[in-house]
C-alpha cells in the first residue's frame, strides 16, 4: 500500500522540514512522491515520470529492484547494525573485498564513510596523518582545480570551488586552500600542455607546505557538469609525483560505471594515492561511502599510530548488503551496454536543444547529458513544467542535465530527452 500524502502533510512540510538548498521562505512546494519502481517515479497524484537524476547519481539499476530488495531484507533479519569498533562482519569483508577486486590494484585498504562528504574529510584527513607521520607535519594544505565540489561538510566545503560551490558565506571560518584554474582542455581536444601550467607552478611553489591535491577525475560534477581531457589526469599524476604530493581523486560521482568506464580514472590510466567513492555505491538505497588508500599511505600512518576516525554507523551492515548486491549487477557486465546506449541516446535526443537561441552548449558522456544555458533557470517555473512533461528533471544555475538510471530503455530515453526540449524551447 502506498502512503497517502494530505495537503496538510505538505503544509507541515513546508513549515518545518528543511530540503536541500532551500529557504524556509518563499520556498516552492515539494513534489510528494509515493513510489518508485524501475526508472519511474509515482506521485501523490498518481502522475508518473521518468526519471532523469537516479536521484543524484544513486539508483543506476533503478529503483525496488528485486535483488537489492532481497539483499536489504536477508540482512535485515539477520543484523541490521552493529558497531563497527572492536567488531567485524561478513558484509563489510565482502563489500571491501568486491571493492579492491574493481578499483586499480595499488589501492589496497578501504574505509568506510557515512557519506560521500564523510568520505572526502576522510581522505583529506588521511594525506595530513600520511605527512605528519613521514616527518613533513608542516605538510597540512590542500591544492585543488577550480569548479569542483567535494562535499557539504566543512573540510571538504573548504576544497570546493569558492564561486561556484555553494559555499561563499563561509570563507572566513574555512582553511585557505590553493586552487588552480579549471582544466580548458577539452575530453576529445587535443592536449595542449598550457592547461596544466598553473597547476605545476602552484606545485612547484607550495609543494612544501601541499598534502595533497585532490579533483573530480575528467567529469566535474556539481561544480559546472564540466568535462575534461583524461590527459590533464595523467599529467596531475606525474606533477604529484615529481613534487612529492599525495593524489586524491573524488570519484562520488563517476564511480561505477557513469562516465562509460568503471572508474573514470581508468580513462587515464592512472591510479590515485586515495579514492572516494560513495553515490552509486549501494544502487540508491542507503548512504554509504568509502575511501580506499594505497598500501604506502597505509604503512605510513600505521606505523607512527591509528587512523584518527571512526563513526557510529561506520559499514552499517544494512548497506554493505545492498552495496554487495548492487556491485554483483555490475560484476555481470550489462551496464557497459546500457551506459552506451544511454550515451547514443543522449546524442541522439539532445541535439535538438543545441538549436535553441538560450542554450550554450549541448555535452554528453556515457550516460551524463548536459545543456547548459545562458542564462540561469528559474527554478520556481521550470520544475512543474518539466512534471507536466512527465520527466524529473532537476536543473541548477545556468544546468540543465541528466543522468539516467542505466536501466532505461531507449523508449523512456526519448521521452526524457524530447520532455527536456519540449520545456526549454517554450522557456
Ligand atoms: C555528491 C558528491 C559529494 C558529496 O557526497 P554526499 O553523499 O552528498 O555527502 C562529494 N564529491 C562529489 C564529486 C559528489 O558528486
Amino acid at each position: 500500500m502506498n502512503p497517502v500524502i494530505t495537503a496538510d502533510d505538505l503544509r507541515f512540510d513546508a513549515e518545518h522540514i528543511w530540503h536541500p538548498y532551500t529557504s524556509m521562505h518563499n520556498r516552492y512546494p515539494q513534489t510528494p512522491v509515493i513510489a518508485a519502481e524501475g526508472v519511474m517515479l509515482t506521485l501523490a497524484d498518481g502522475r508518473q515520470l521518468i526519471d532523469g537524476m537516479s536521484s543524484w547519481w544513486s539508483t543506476i539499476h533503478g529503483y525496488n529492484h528485486p535483488h537489492l530488495n532481497a539483499a536489504i531484507k536477508q540482512q535485515a533479519d539477520s543484523m541490521s547494525h552493529v558497531m563497527f569498533g572492536g567488531l567485524t562482519h561478513k558484509p563489510a569483508i565482502e563489500l571491501a573485498r568486491r571493492l579492491l577486486s574493481m578499483v586499480p590494484d595499488t589501492l589496497q585498504q578501504v574505509f568506510f564513510a557515512d557519506s560521500g562528504s564523510v568520505s572526502v574529510e576522510v581522505a583529506i584527513k588521511m594525506a595530513i596523518q600520511y605527512w605528519h607521520a613521514a616527518g613533513k607535519p608542516e605538510k597540512q594544505r590542500l591544492l585543488t582545480i577550480r569548479n569542483g565540489y567535494h562535499g557539504d561538510t566543512f573540510g571538504a566545503m573548504a576544497t570546493c570551488d569558492p564561486v561556484n560551490g555553494m559555499h561563499e558565506l563561509f570563507t572566513g571560518v574555512l582553511p585557505q586552500h590553493l586552487f588552480a584554474p579549471a582544466p580548458q582542455c577539452g575530453y576529445d581536444q587535443e592536449w595542449d600542455e598550457n592547461d596544466i601550467s598553473e597547476l605545476k607552478q602552484m606545485l612547484e611553489q607550495h609543494h612544501h607546505e601541499i598534502a595533497a591535491l585532490i579533483m573530480e577525475p575528467v567529469v566535474q560534477g556539481a561544480g559546472g557538469m564540466r568535462f575534461y581531457s583524461p590527459h590533464y589526469v595523467r599529467r596531475a599524476r606525474e606533477l604529484c609525483d615529481q613534487f612529492g604530493v599525495l593524489l586524491i581523486l573524488d570519484e562520488i560521482a563517476t564511480g561505477f560505471g557513469r562516465t562509460g568506464s568503471l572508474f573514470a580514472c581508468q580513462q587515464a590510466g592512472i591510479a590515485p594515492d586515495i579514492l572516494c567513492l560513495g553515490k552509486a555505491l549501494t544502487g540508491g538505497y542507503m548512504t554509504l561511502a568509502a575511501t580506499l588508500c594505497t598500501q604506502q599511505v597505509s604503512d605510513t600512518i600505521s606505523a607512527a599510530g591509528v587512523f584518527m576516525h571512526g563513526p557510529t554507523f561506520m559499514a552499517n551492515p544494512l548497506a554493505c548488503a545492498v552495496a554487495n548486491a548492487s556491485l554483483e549487477i555490475l560484476e555481470a557486465g550489462t551496464w557497459r551496454n546500457q551506459v552506451a546506449g544511454i550515451e547514443e541516446g543522449l546524442r541522439r535526443g539532445l541535439a535538438q536543444c543545441q538549436q535553441l537561441s538560450t542554450v550554450a552548449e549541448v555535452r554528453v558522456m556515457g550516460a551524463i547529458g548536459v545543456v547548459e544555458l545562458k542564462q540561469p533557470v528559474d527554478m520556481a517555473d521550470i520544475q512543474p513544467r518539466f512534471v507536466e512533461q512527465g520527466v524529473w528533471v532537476r536543473p541548477f544555475g545556468k544546468l540543465v542535465y541528466v543522468m539516467p538510471p542505466y536501466v532505461m530503455g531507449a523508449e523512456q530515453l526519448e521521452r526524457l530527452t524530447t520532455g527536456i526540449y519540449r520545456v526549454l524551447s517554450s522557456c
